[in-house]
């Protein structure tokens, strides 16, 4: 796979530039900043869950009350 003459580190997964020891995996702060961003938001984001409840067995009081 890899030439072990030349390393070819993987490059910064936000921008695809050449890494940066100090900022490994990322080229930069700022994509490490952009990548803490996306783990947040996925980490935050609100789970979708379906809410098909359409069955509607809500017991909502009806207006033919026959109380006199
Ligand atoms: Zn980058």
């Amino acid at each position: 796979m890899a030439d072990p003459a030349a390393p070819s580190p993987a490059p910064c997964p936000i921008c695809g530039k050449p890494r940066d020891q100090k900022f490994r995996p990322f080229c930069s702060k700022r994509c490490a900043d952009v990548d803490l961003n996306r783990w947040l938001k996925g980490v935050y984001a609100v789970p979708v869950t379906e809410n098909d409840d359409e069955d509607g067995d809500q017991a909502e009081s009806e207006p033919g009350q026959d109380r006199s």
